[in-house]
């Protein structure tokens, strides 16, 4: 049987395409893009050719408001360290409670090590920031406001144009990790107030170890690799032409299947959610409902363990995920369900599915064969499922889920 695919917010396939489109740079153009010989020459118009196709992708106004990266993570990084340095005057980072390790650990550091001050804006149950939290922390010492376009767990989007304006009128820098919004949102950085964007290749069917951080004309930008004059000085080091070009095609085919993202992909996911709550009782979706990614759903199913849910589902030739791929592997539930205040209870049994334009409706039926079956079983042996009362009673009650 054909194994299902559904953490493509974990990482995607390679488009083949982009794989065809990268090849020869492996081989025949071999050559530095910085050499002064054919060999050179033909690689970089290959690198402009790919950094127009991000461009367009993201709707900038210029192509050297792009510089590469070796992913979401480092272009995270990139965009607070520089930050830091170049608003003068300014220490203070603010951010919000659910965003990717990428973000948070560097600004734990930043906070136990740096002396940064960090204000982390709390998100409601339904995963909404909460935007008066955010203008009361906004001030003259505001360095870099760093919010994520959409969560990578429930994609749940964030209204960061809004919030760029509001970073602008107290004199900070705005930059936002778009690793899960870019290729799934028509995005036109141009008409908005956002000063730094990161993305990532392996999550758009590019390939891994490559993104880019979009630094709008005007911002300055303090590396964090220092070097070779690569990327303008923004970023040192031979230039990974292969993935760069590969990334480059993805971003033209993520663009070219935007619509059937916005449609088809996204009518896949509503099939599963609504056909996992209708079989499945004591199940809820999380995140908000109303603004969301196309392509993901985090669905929690009460008083069982995610863990024992991904083996089974493994077993079944299904691949999902709890919460982030980050944070699997240690007991806790996520960070981001629990800022939600998602009862314990719950948050343990949460599923995250997230497609892309490779599913098909085979996938969805797939899943709704078996999951009834898994879930039945593991409650069969849960303990807490046996006193659902006083598994409740203990759990945090401060959240009012709408039950299927
Ligand atoms: C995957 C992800 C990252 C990290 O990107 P890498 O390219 O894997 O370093 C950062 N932020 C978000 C929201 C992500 O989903």
């Amino acid at each position: 049987m054909r194994p299902v695919y559904l953490d493509n917010n974990a990482t995607t396939r390679v488009d083949p395409a982009a794989v065809a489109a990268m090849l020869p740079f492996f081989t025949e153009q071999f050559g530095n893009a910085s050499s002064m010989h054919a060999f050179g020459a033909s690689v970089g118009g290959a690198l402009k050719t790919a950094r127009r196709q991000l461009q367009e992708l993201l709707g900038a106004e210029h192509d050297h408001e792009i510089v590469y990266t070796s992913g979401g993570t480092e272009s995270d990084n990139t965009a607070i360290l520089s930050a830091l340095e170049t608003q003068v005057g300014r220490s203070e980072v603010i951010t919000s409670v659910v965003e990717h390790p990428a973000i948070l650990a560097l600004c734990d550091w930043l906070e136990k090590h740096k002396g940064v001050t960090v204000h982390r804006i709390p998100v409601d149950a339904k995963g909404r920031l909460d935007v008066e939290a955010y203008r009361k922390a906004l001030g003259p010492k505001t360095a870099i406001v760093s919010i994520m376009w959409a969560n990578n767990e429930t994609g749940t989007l964030f209204p960061v144009e809004r919030l760029a304006e509001m970073a602008h009128e107290a004199g900070a820098l705005f930059h936002t990790d778009a690793v899960q919004a870019v290729g799934k949102l028509p995005i036109d950085l141009k008409s908005t107030e956002i000063d730094m964007l990161s993305l990532s290749g392996h999550k758009l069917h590019g390939p891994k170890g490559i993104g880019a951080l979009y630094v709008r004309k005007g911002v300055r930008l303090r590396p964090m690799i220092r070097g070779g004059h690569q990327e303008r000085g923004r970023r040192a080091g031979t230039e990974n032409a292969p993935a760069i070009i590969g990334l480059g095609k993805a971003a033209e085919l993520a663009l070219a299947h935007m619509s059937d993202e916005q449609t088809r992909v996204k009518a896949l996911r509503d099939r599963l959610e609504q056909g996992l709550l209708q079989r499945i009782g004591n199940s809820f979706v999380t995140g908000d409902t109303d603004h969301r990614l196309p392509n993901t759903a985090n669905v929690a199913f009460e008083f069982i363990e995610g863990e024992a849910i991904l083996l089974l589902l493994n077993r079944a030739g299904i691949a999902a995920s709890s919460g982030s791929a980050c944070t699997s592997g240690s007991l806790e539930p996520s960070h981001v369900l629990r800022a939600m205040k998602v009862p314990y209870t719950a948050a343990h049994g949460a599923i995250r599915f997230s497609f892309s334009r490779e599913n098909g409706e085979e996938d969805v039926d797939r899943v709704l064969e078996v999951m009834p079956g898994i879930i039945a079983n593991l409650r069969s042996l849960s303990p807490f499922w046996k006193d659902k009362g006083a598994a409740k009673a203990a759990a945090d009650t401060a959240f009012n889920p709408t039950y299927a």
